[in-house]
């Protein structure tokens, strides 16, 4: 069993890829559902109007359920929307409903459009460290498109992290994603960078599979992590189970490396301080 440390403060990333159904919803739900089975205080921010990381971590966000569209749109304090999964005591869910599906559109006239989830995201931070109750980790599951909500993901983030399906065409689109990260770099977040990619529904017996991890890892040494996400049956049915994979199958493949890269993401934190220093 790998023990895991509690961050210095709490790391937020947003969990980006402007492609659809890479991993981006099952890595955001199983890595925070692996640090929550270590006891650190974890949040999930279901910035997806498709609502599938509300489902998957089964918390409720029906029509008439307060969520992340009403901090977006209507400056509801996070406290007043955020949900307690019933898999583990310490990780929170802060649920999208079919109203999100608005808010890309309902955003452009606000004031500070880019910037709502980072104010409220800030003040919900500094809250809780004040009533020393920090959280960890802080994971920002974002919809398969570059719009506001995905840049409200990025600036109220300091790291993304990065799915990459090993298939043919993993890299491109990349290229597009990292200037946008770039971009909010430049002019919106400056402290965001890309810290982390997970290579997922690898598959080890096909030679593109392998060829194509190669080059991400050619492309990005510093960033792609050891650990690499198998496709695995107990992974994709998990969510019907309204469950992660940790507790519907907790020794198997898909827990086991969803735990490993969880650690990873931990142990990283502090090699990376160390060289800071
Ligand atoms: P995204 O959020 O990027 O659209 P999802 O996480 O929803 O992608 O994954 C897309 C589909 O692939 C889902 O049906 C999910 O259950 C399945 N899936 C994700 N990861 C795995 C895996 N490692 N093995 C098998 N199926 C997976
Ligand atoms: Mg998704």
């Amino acid at each position: 069993e790998v023990s895991v440390r509690r961050p210095d403060s709490t790391r937020i990333f947003t969990i980006s890829n402007q492609k659809g159904g890479v991993g981006k919803t099952t890595t955001t739900v199983n890595i925070a559902a692996a640090f929550a089975k270590h006891g650190l205080k974890v949040l999930v921010i279901d910035l997806d109007p498709q609502g599938n990381a509300s489902t998957a971590l089964g918390v409720d966000h029906t029509s008439e359920v307060p969520s992340v569209y009403d901090v977006l749109i209507d400056d509801f304090p996070m406290e007043d929307v955020i949900q307690k999964s019933p898999e583990f005591d310490s990780l929170y869910c802060v649920p999208s409903t079919i109203h999100l599906a608005g808010a890309e559109i309902e955003l452009v006239s606000q004031v500070a459009r880019e910037h709502r989830l980072r104010t409220a995201l800030d003040d919900f931070v500094k809250r809780a460290d004040a009533n020393s109750s920090p959280w960890d980790y802080i994971f920002i599951d974002c919809p398969p498109s570059l719009g506001l909500l995905t840049i409200n993901g990025f600036v109220a983030a300091t790291e993304v992290l990065i799915p990459i399906q090993c298939e043919y065409y993993a890299l491109e689109g990349l290229s597009q994603l990292l200037n946008s990260i770039h971009l909010i770099q430049k002019h919106l977040n400056p402290v965001l960078h890309l810290s982390t990619i997970l290579l997922t529904m690898f598959d080890s017996r096909t030679n593109l599979a392998n060829q194509v991890a190669e080059d991400v890892r050619a492309h990005f040494p510093d960033e792609v992590l050891d650990a690499v996400i198998p496709r695995a049956v107990r992974i994709s049915e998990a969510p019907s189970f309204g469950q992660t994979v940790i507790s519907h199958d907790p020794s198997g493949i898909g827990a086991v490396s969803y735990l490993e890269a969880a650690a990873e993401i931990a142990r990283r934190e502090a090699t990376q301080k160390k060289e800071d220093n």
